[in-house]
């Protein structure tokens, strides 16, 4: 699974400072810790020299007394002294929680017998309270060690406090800190978001455009200055293409009129064989096609470079429909096509040029693909503030794989039933354009049975 960036930076972030926060809590823990234990160590070792110097006349009698007065400064019932005698038999003890064991054994009584202090923590009670103890050797003159020691209740409570400060503290840090880093990334990313959409929107007939590029000399703006070098190089790309097109189509059009014209007198000649004849006529035939695709070509490359100008008059568009059915009822006729028009009369602002030519293409097409006993209808409309044209057609129809491409430049359903009818596939594609210059709408209809109804809606005006 993929997380969208802000939300991985987010992530990331919370999860590296939930990391340094528990690693400084931890060392915050054992630091404290380590603190308030040395400092009951100081205590301790003070509590066992003042009883060492309370024993100065003797080793027995006066420990309870010395030793009570000693300990005054531990915690009160949780702090108590043994001497020990260096066999380990307990020869005193004072304080409330000290039995009568001896708190040390054989081995570290012996050590201590030996001069070294040991600090040790013994764990004691149902509770397994824990108790630092301190034992030193007493001086010369008297051979017994002094045990004192005094329970961590209270300082195993304050870390315990601590601990639980942080159990809830940490979450609630990381928590508003992945939302102040959530916000921040929205900020620090809204400039990217933002170039995104300009670029999405930006297609092939809006080359001009630009993003919007930020003084802020950041990433940001080196993305917004790299983007617009790129669709630079883009935009001279797609015109140097446009171009070539249009320079092409202009270079063949010149040798394909002299072709015609030439094929026109060849036709003319008396002595041709018929087979020479039959040559000729379908190379005409062939000379017209290609010279409509050449002035489709020239037309596609014009508008995509000047953009289209309409010369936009009142137009009636079941008259400029029946101009086109009566030019095109030969073709019918000759096809064996029925061709019919009916509809109300619909006067709209349009370039009747243009709208002739998108007509021209459509009621072409439906001609060429009905075959004999076909038949094609175009039909005039009006609904509120749109009006148009409607081709249907007893032909083939579009299959549902190519309806959404099929007003694309260069798109044939299948390029053998093109080639011997039809054009290059770019009559639909110029239509677009010319009634998407309009402002209005052409579209295929949805195929039931048979046949296929293309559509035309241009705005009233109204
Ligand atoms: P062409 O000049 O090749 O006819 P168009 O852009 O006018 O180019 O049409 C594109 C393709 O759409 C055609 O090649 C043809 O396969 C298909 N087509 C267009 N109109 C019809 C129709 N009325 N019936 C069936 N197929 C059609």
């Amino acid at each position: 699974m993929t997380f969208p960036i802000r939300a991985r930076l987010t992530i990331w972030y919370a999860l590296l400072l939930a990391g340094i926060l528990v690693a400084v809590g931890a060392f915050l823990l054992v630091r404290l810790r380590a603190d308030l234990v040395g400092g009951v160590d100081d205590s301790l070792a003070t509590r066992a020299a003042q009883i060492s110097l309370g024993l100065r006349n003797g080793c027995e009698g006066e420990f309870a007394d010395v030793s009570d007065a000693s300990l005054r400064g531990l915690p009160q019932g949780e702090s108590g002294a043994q001497l020990l005698s260096p066999d380990g038999r307990v020869l005193e003890s004072s304080g409330d929680l000290i039995a009568q064991n001896p708190l040390l054994g054989a081995t570290e009584l012996q050590r201590v017998m030996g001069g070294e202090r040991f600090y040790t923590t013994l764990t004691r009670g149902p509770d397994a309270e824990s108790f630092r103890t301190l034992a030193v050797a007493l001086p010369t003159g008297c051979d017994a060690a002094v045990v004192v020691t005094t329970s961590l209740d209270e300082l195993e409570r304050s870390a315990h406090r601590l601990l639980v400060l942080m159990e809830f503290g940490i979450p609630i840090a990381v928590a508003a800190a992945a939302a102040g880093g959530w916000l921040l990334a929205g900020l620090a990313l809204r400039p990217v978001a933002q170039m995104t959409a300009k670029a999405a929107a930006i297609g092939p007939e809006r080359l001009d455009e630009r993003i919007e590029v930020p003084r802020t000399s950041d990433e940001i703006q080196r993305l917004a200055t790299t983007l617009n070098s790129m669709l630079d190089r883009v935009r001279a790309g797609v015109e140097e293409k446009r171009r070539f097109v249009a320079d092409a189509s202009h270079e063949l059009r010149t040798p394909l009129a002299i072709m015609r014209s030439e094929l026109d007198v060849s036709l003319r000649s008396d002595d041709l064989s018929p087979p020479a004849r039959e040559v000729l006529s379908s190379s005409v035939e062939e000379v017209d096609r290609m010279s409509a695709t050449v002035e489709n070509l020239l037309l596609l490359a014009r508008m995509d470079e000047d953009g289209m100008w309409l010369d936009r008059r009142r137009v009636d568009l079941l008259e400029v429909a029946s101009v086109i059915v009566e030019q095109m009822r030969p073709l019918s006729e000759n096809d064996e096509v029925s061709l019919d028009l009916e509809g109300p009369s619909v006067t709209i602002p349009a370039d009747r040029e243009r709208v002739e030519q998108v007509l021209t293409n459509l009621v072409g097409n439906a001609i060429r693909y009905s075959g004999p006993g076909g038949e094609v209808r175009v039909s005039t409309w009006r609904n509120g503030r749109e009006a148009g044209l409607s081709v249907s057609d007893t032909g083939p129809g579009i299959p549902n794989a190519m309806r959404s491409r099929i007003f694309e430049r260069f798109v044939r359903v299948d390029a053998s039933r093109g080639s011997d009818r039809g054009g290059a596939g770019l009559g639909l594609a110029i239509s677009k354009e010319i009634v998407d210059a309009h402002g209005g709408r052409i579209w295929l209809e949805p195929q039931n049975g048979r046949g296929s109804t293309f559509v035309i809606a241009l705005p009233t005006g109204a």
